[in-house]
């Protein structure tokens, strides 16, 4: 994305605008001017959010550009800059990356493990344990802490006959 843009400086005299243009890439932003222009890779932008209609604030851990921009839809421009720093940090995966799995993650595995004490939670054995689904999968349970327990072979068995 390419807009029109001022970039608002706050100097000891009062905000002043610089005239120029903010893009927007996947690798960074810009702002092409005559003078006071830049560029900030996105890996240092913090966050964009805006103040009004018209008024984006983009935050980054480099000085250089970080302030206020007026530009037509601030709105937009926020959204553009937040997807771009999404991708950017691979919050949005490009595929399947929010829909549900029957992969336990580590984090998970982890915390049930030291909540159930490392033993199964039906009779209390210590080998052969395994990581059940509270609620099947296939009924829709979450690879979730609240819905993940830990069971021994035997009992997973068993529970599976029940099911
Ligand atoms: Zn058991």
């Amino acid at each position: 994305m390419v807009a029109g843009a001022t970039r608002w400086r706050d100097l000891q005299a009062g905000p002043t605008p610089s005239q120029g243009q903010l893009a927007i890439t996947n690798r960074k932003i810009r702002f092409i001017a005559q003078q006071h222009g830049g560029e900030i890779p996105l890996s240092k932008v913090q966050r964009a959010s805006y103040l009004d209609r018209t008024t984006v604030l983009i935050e980054s851990t480099a000085r250089s550009l970080s302030g206020r921009f007026s530009v037509p839809d601030a709105e937009y421009t926020s959204i553009l800059v937040d997807t771009a720093l999404r991708i950017d940090r691979r919050i949005l995966l490009p595929d399947n990356g929010d829909r549900p799995s029957r992969h336990i993650p580590a984090h998970v595995k982890s915390a049930v493990y030291r909540r159930d004490r490392g033993a199964c939670v039906e009779c209390g054995a210590n080998s052969y344990l395994e990581y059940d689904h509270i609620i099947p999968f296939s009924r829709g349970g979450a690879s979730t802490e609240g819905n993940v327990q830990l069971l021994c072979r035997a009992c997973n068995l068993a529970k599976g006959a029940r099911v």
